[in-house]
């Protein structure tokens, strides 16, 4: 069974370890373009010299350098029997360049989950996972900039996609657990493949 999908919502909703969770329930790989830019950076490669700046300000690595990275992962071996993406896409020109992507490959995504959660929530969260983890752009500024970058660009995206009948909402609240076997139920009640 193949499973096409992306995880979006706002940081600190818990969309990275539901996504981990998810792609090893489905037997897909889980792609995300934060861990992909972090490792780049870590490994000091010329992608990380230059996404460097922007994630760690909080802003949106340029869609021109983003998206020919996200072709070249869906180009590979693993994802021909499925995908989950967590962090993009993340405004409309990488909707536009996703569907492209896909369609060259004469493929379609199956859902688009939204992970949600209140504010307080998600900067509680944030704030612990700045203590636990260290990651350079949890600074209370690039915190505030990315959620105001996902409210002013990712959020309207769930319209979108809610139009083309492809958005499954999904509570971000509660244990991890919990929050898991919402978003297995959701998914197999929008007949996503292999979901339970
Ligand atoms: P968070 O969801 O907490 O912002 P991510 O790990 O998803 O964390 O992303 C970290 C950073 O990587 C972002 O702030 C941004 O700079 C960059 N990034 C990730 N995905 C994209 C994307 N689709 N387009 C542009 N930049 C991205």
């Amino acid at each position: 069974m193949t499973a096409r999908l992306v995880i979006m919502g706002p940081q600190g909703a818990g969309k990275g370890t539901q996504a981990a969770r998810l792609a090893e329930r489905l037997g897909v790989p889980a792609i995300s373009t934060g861990d992909i830019f972090r490792a780049n950076i870590k490994g000091g490669t010329e992608l990380g010299v230059l996404a460097q700046s922007y994630t760690a300000r909080g802003d949106l690595v340029p869609d021109s350098v983003t998206n020919d990275m996200v072709r070249d992962r869906l180009a590979q071996g693993d994802v021909e029997g499925g995908f989950i993406l967590d962090g993009y896409p993340r405004n409309a020109a990488q909707v536009t360049e996703l569907d492209a992507i896909l369609a060259d490959r004469g493929v379609a995504l199956d859902a688009v989950v939204e992970l949600t959660a209140d504010r307080d929530v998600l900067l509680e969260r944030l704030a612990r996972r700045a203590e636990l983890e260290g990651r350079e752009d949890d600074t209370p500024e690039s915190i505030a900039r990315r959620l105001d970058i996902y409210a002013e660009q990712t959020a309207p995206l769930t319209t979108a996609y809610a139009e083309r009948g492809l958005l499954v909402r999904v509570d971000g609240i509660g244990a991890i657990d919990e929050v898991t076997e919402r978003l297995v139920a959701a998914l197999d009640d929008a007949s996503v493949p292999g979901a339970v």
